[in-house]
């Protein structure tokens, strides 16, 4: 039986939830993808694979658009890549199985995106914002981490999450304070920053 794309992205979907990978929420992903076609995005360079979910969704979205994409775990990796074959998108999608930390890209993109360890964002921003074409754009995920950064830090019980959290609000902090950007967070999903280049 030949299965449609929405079965097979049902599949995927349910293999996340079934095996808690963070994937992003449907209000994420239509924004994300609204965006991509509202601002003619070309190619995307997103920090943070998982199993393919995201890559594969913005990838649907507009026809000739190309992902790279870097994830660490492994076995995360190779179900991504067993995603990326089923769903016919190995020509559009590049994943890349390493730290993003230890990457070094020399391709520009109109689009990054950075969806992976929440505590390193300033890291993965200051380290890729070299790959940002002119005119743009760095989205980052989980601005409010499950809801927890809009909480009164004493009600995190978890040291672990605390640290987390701390992390996230300095981040915001750094997008705020950063003269080159100009950076709106959006309550969509589990809130979007969306941070646009300054032209002079
Ligand atoms: N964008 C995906 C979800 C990503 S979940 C989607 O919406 O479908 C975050 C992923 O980032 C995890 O799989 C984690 O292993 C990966 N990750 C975290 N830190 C990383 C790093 N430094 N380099 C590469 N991948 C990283
Ligand atoms: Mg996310």
């Amino acid at each position: 039986m030949v299965k449609n794309t929405y079965t097979q992205i049902k599949e995927i979907k349910e293999y996340a939830i079934c095996n808690k990978i963070p994937i992003m929420q449907d209000a994420g992903i239509d924004f994300l993808t609204t965006f991509i076609i509202k601002h003619q995005i070309k190619n995307v360079l997103e920090v943070g694979t998982a199993i393919g979910y995201s890559a594969i969704m913005m990838s649907l979205c507009s026809p000739n658009l190309k992902v790279t994409t870097i994830e660490r775990d492994e076995h995360r990796y190779m179900e991504a890549l067993k995603n990326i074959k089923k769903m016919n998108l190995e020509d559009r999608i590049t994943p890349i199985f390493n730290d993003a930390l230890n990457v070094k890209l020399d391709d520009k993109y109109d689009l990054i995106f950075i969806d992976a360890a929440k505590a390193q964002n300033i890291k993965f921003f200051e380290l890729f914002e070299r790959n940002l074409n002119p005119e743009g754009y760095i989205i980052t995920d989980n601005m409010y981490f499950h809801g927890l950064v809009k909480k009164n830090e004493k009600e995190i019980v978890s040291r672990n999450l605390r640290g987390i959290v701390r992390k996230i609000k300095d981040y915001i902090t750094f997008l705020k304070n950063n003269d080159r950007y100009n950076t709106t967070i959006y309550d969509v999903g589990d809130g979007i920053a969306v941070s646009e280049k300054k032209t002079k």
